[in-house]
């Protein structure tokens, strides 16, 4: 794959105070963001959150109520979708059925009366790798293929900004998967800045520098996916992004190092700088994944928590790895997710374990534990 021509600076994306309110429904209470030029950048939350409202703001199809819109620094908050450096891709591709690939893709640079629209429109062909179904239409192609045909045409003119809008929506999920790494790549090649929307978090955490998780119009945590995955702030946010198992309880020592968490007379440490609060009643957690099951008592190790002893209450294998449910009495349901190694389960339903997980691996919530 060749950017040739392609590869352009994008600009930085700035929303300052921004809020929208339709009528009786305020969508957007308060929204700061600083999208660095170039970066891949994903919004993510459950339907409603606000995420869409927030591309049509950027895209200028929607005025926000307050605050303003900053791209590459210009302040964009009055101007017309079609004045500002953007374009979007939508779930619904939008191709014109009776032009060619080409013609589709060199439309747009055609109507604004720009200098080789066949030349460019075969170069962004090329680098979504359809430059060779270029005289078909689009109704002979797959769905993959019309979605790069429409990335191609989004990309065609250059813009500094695009905006992605659930763009793998409509396509099955292995072609799904391929397309987020072939978008991850396409953005490293032609550098520009894409905001995209998605509800999926692990499409989020595929193909994102950054992620911003939004809940109820509000931004929630935003960081490198692996950041939010590691180190959640908020229960939304530990659960949104992947499975957690969370406790609550006093905290009943306190050092620089760490804190010591009662939770229905285990007790449980947490390190001081992966806690968000050290007093009081507290949420923590630790990942599914970081759970290791035993059969007998573990034996005491200064480096890792122990809880239990609980029975297995469900055991559901999927490859890879298999999923068991642990209820402890006292404290509920625990999630294990065990890799499958070559001699079969570690526990079966009924089995009383107990689970040990690496001090490092849990987290403090900032969340009132109430
Ligand atoms: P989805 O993933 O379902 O598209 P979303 O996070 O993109 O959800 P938005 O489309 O941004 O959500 O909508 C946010 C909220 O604003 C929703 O509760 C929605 O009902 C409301 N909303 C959106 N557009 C309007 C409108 N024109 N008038 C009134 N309310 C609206």
């Amino acid at each position: 794959m060749s950017s040739g021509e392609f590869a352009s600076a994008g600009a930085d994306l700035e929303l300052v105070g921004i809020q929208k309110r339709f009528p009786g429904f305020t969508a957007i209470e308060h929204l700061d963001l600083k999208i660095p030029a170039g970066s891949f950048f994903a919004l993510l939350g459950p339907s409603g959150c606000g995420k869409t409202t927030t591309l049509r703001l950027v895209a200028g199809l929607e005025e926000p109520t307050n605050g303003r819109i900053l791209i590459g620094g210009t302040d964009v908050t009055h101007q017309k979708s079609f004045q500002r450096p953007v374009n979007t891709v939508f779930q619904s591709y939008a191709l014109f059925p009776h032009m060619t690939v080409l013609e589709n893709v060199a439309f747009g640079l055609r109507r604004r009366r720009i200098d080789d629209p066949v030349a460019k429109a075969h170069e962004a062909l090329r680098l979504v790798e359809l430059d060779h179904l270029a005289s078909r239409r689009p109704q002979q192609l797959s769905g993959g293929q019309q979605q790069r045909v429409a990335l191609a045409r989004a990309i065609v003119n250059r813009p500094a900004l695009l905006l992605l809008d659930e763009p793998l929506g409509a396509l099955d999920l292995k072609l799904r998967r391929q397309m987020q790494l072939e978008l991850k790549t396409i953005q490293e090649e032609v550098g520009l800045t894409f905001l995209h929307v998605t509800h999926d978090q692990e499409e989020a955490m595929t193909m994102a520098d950054t992620v911003a998780v939004m809940n109820k119009g509000r931004i929630e945590q935003m960081g490198a996916p692996e950041e939010l995955y590691e180190l959640p702030r908020t229960a939304f946010v530990a659960n949104f992004l992947g499975q957690s198992n969370l406790f609550t309880g006093p905290v009943v020592g306190s050092t620089s190092e760490a804190i010591s968490v009662d939770v229905a007379g285990q007790k449980i440490v947490v390190p001081a700088a992966r806690a968000h609060r050290h007093t009081g009643e507290v949420t923590i957690g630790v990942r599914p994944e970081k759970l290791t099951l035993h059969v007998t008592e573990p034996v005491g190790d200064v480096a890792r928590n122990t809880m239990g002893p609980g029975r297995v209450i469900d055991v559901s294998f999927s490859g890879v790895s298999t999923q068991y449910l642990v209820e402890v009495p006292g404290i509920g349901t625990l999630i294990v997710f065990a890799q499958n190694m070559a001699f079969g389960p570690v526990a079966h339903e009924g089995s009383e374990v107990w689970m040990s997980w690496n001090i490092e691996h849990g987290f403090g919530l900032e969340d009132d534990a109430s």
